[in-house]
């Protein structure tokens, strides 16, 4: 596409609605290719729901909990035996501080690009023209060539569950949490459910984890779940595998819960955490020619094209993998498509897995089972924390890693960790792992000097265990 004259202030070459990490690494790259493009965001500041209500507050969140955690944990800090209390409400302000910074941050980069940022809500009126909706009620109607969709997603509520009452929360109204619960009922045990299921119990708040499947997070090797399931009932937490609520009752005080096989339990509020929705119902599909899903997700191609040619979508609102990670990949990828025709970037087949529990699992590649079903003869090395110079050092004892390999070629074939700081220990594993031919093999980690004390020396620990096993 060749580089864009302005012809009114109204039109442009692309319009990306929604300023997430999908909206945002669209932006970026079209703007840097010379295009002229609108950002829509509906919401009075840049981010997404990655910024405002997603990943940044619940990692600030759980960054907060987990050192609340390690001080009143450590012999060094706690000495006279001070131990250190907080309230969920207490701990939001850090992270609307790391949202403010975020934000400011992110509206940099629009300045910058000189990319022009429009507040409303954005609805298709035409195949190339949208209405957009401001706080004061004025509709305005701009035109463009191409269209990014990148609305992102929210929770799913039922019809049935009353999240009017103040007592019943979703992951994005949990935020604006004001009295502080002693026992909050968590309904899900998917990734978000799981989180706060930490997030809670690690201030000391009585949690039952309601699980609508037969073990925790099934998608993981079976090893990481078992180590979540066991650290999860070790710190307190209640969890209850398969079930299903039947009603959710809202009292003066708190919540019931009825559960379909009978039980019921009560507490003082409910985290319902189960599922999300595309955010596409209120973009009038149908004007330009589209239509959601039940879930209300787009369909795409390489290129990130929907079923009509000039309108893109990424992000959530495309669906697996629903990740922050994932959606700025998306976003500067559908930017290629726009402006050379075709993409030439892909995202990657292997995405990391990041959990943010207490503690946190990493993987990325096969998982044991996936291995075993497919018949690959693979041997297992492993490492724990606890042999680790560096994790004595730290008190960061808790913790394994483990590095699936082909007994044969001696190929990694998957890379599992538990334990803190396991989002970032997984990425010296994945950089070997990503390598084509004989470069992804455990020789590196056995030829390699690692700097000590590490963390990063599980992997040899890992590697030299594995290959122990081998005959
Ligand atoms: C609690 C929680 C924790 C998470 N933790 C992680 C994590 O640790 N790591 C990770 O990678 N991912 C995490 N995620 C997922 C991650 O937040 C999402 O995958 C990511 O935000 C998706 O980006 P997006 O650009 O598609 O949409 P979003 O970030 O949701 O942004 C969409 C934007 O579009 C705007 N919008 C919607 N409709 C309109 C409209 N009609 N007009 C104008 N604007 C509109 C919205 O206001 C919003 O600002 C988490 C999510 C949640 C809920």
């Amino acid at each position: 596409m060749s580089k864009a004259t302005p012809t009114s202030s109204s039109h442009f070459d692309v319009i990306v609605i929604g300023s997430g990490p999908g909206g945002e690494g669209a932006a970026m790259g079209l703007t840097k290719a010379g295009l002229r493009v609108a950002v829509v965001e509906k919401e009075s500041t840049v981010g997404g729901g990655c910024t405002h209500w997603g990943t940044i507050p619940s990692k600030a969140l759980r960054h907060t909990v987990s050192r609340i955690i390690e001080f009143n944990q450590s012999p060094i800090y706690t000495g006279d035996n001070q131990h250190i209390h907080s309230t969920f409400s207490a701990i939001l302000g850090h992270a609307q501080s790391v949202i403010g910074k975020q934000t400011r941050m992110r509206q940099g980069f629009y300045d910058r690009n000189l990319c022009t940022i429009l507040h409303g809500s954005a609805r298709f009126s035409n195949t190339h023209e949208m209405e957009l909706t401001t706080a004061d009620g004025t509709v305005d109607k701009y035109t463009a060539d191409k269209f990014v969709i990148a609305t992102g997603s929210r929770p799913y509520r039922p019809k049935d569950v009353d999240f009017t009452h103040p007592r019943v929360y979703d992951s994005d109204s949990i935020l604006s949490l004001q009295h502080d619960p002693r026992h909050v009922i968590i309904y899900g045990a998917g990734v978000i459910g799981s989180e706060y299921a930490s997030i809670f119990r690690g201030l000391g708040i009585k949690v039952d984890l309601i699980n609508t499947r037969d073990r925790l997070l099934s998608f993981l090797d079976n090893e990481m779940s078992d180590s979540l399931s066991y650290h999860f009932w070790n710190s307190g937490v209640l969890i209850r595998n398969d079930e299903t609520y039947e009603k959710i009752e809202g009292t003066k005080e708190g919540v019931i819960l009825h559960l379909q096989s009978g039980k019921k339990m009560k507490a003082d509020c409910l985290l319902f955490a189960n599922g999300r929705t595309g955010n596409t119902d209120s973009l009038n599909l149908k004007a330009v020619g589209l239509k959601a899903d039940s879930r209300g997700q787009l369909s795409v191609n390489d290129n990130y094209g929907t079923a009509v040619e000039h309108v893109y979508a990424v992000g959530d609102v495309i669906g697996y993998p629903s990740l922050a990670s994932a959606a700025y990949d998306q976003g500067r990828i559908v930017a290629q498509a726009i402006v050379e025709g075709q993409a030439n970037g892909r995202l990657i087949d292997h995405i990391p897995t990041g959990i943010y529990t207490i503690p946190e699992i990493s993987s990325v590649g096969k998982t044991e089972q996936e291995l075993t079903a497919a018949k690959v003869p693979y041997e297992v090395g492993r490492a724990q924390f606890k042999h680790l110079a560096r994790a004595q050092i730290a008190g960061m004892d808790v913790g394994s890693l483990k590095i699936l390999f082909h007994r044969e070629t001696k190929e990694i074939l998957g890379i599992h960790c538990f334990g803190e700081r396991a989002a970032e220990i997984i990425h010296i594993g994945q950089a070997i792992f990503e390598q084509k031919g004989e470069g992804n093999t455990l020789d590196y980690f056995i030829n390699t000097t690692f700097n000590y004390p590490t963390m990063a020396e599980a992997y040899r620990v890992a590697a030299l265990n594995g290959l122990n096993r081998l005959f």
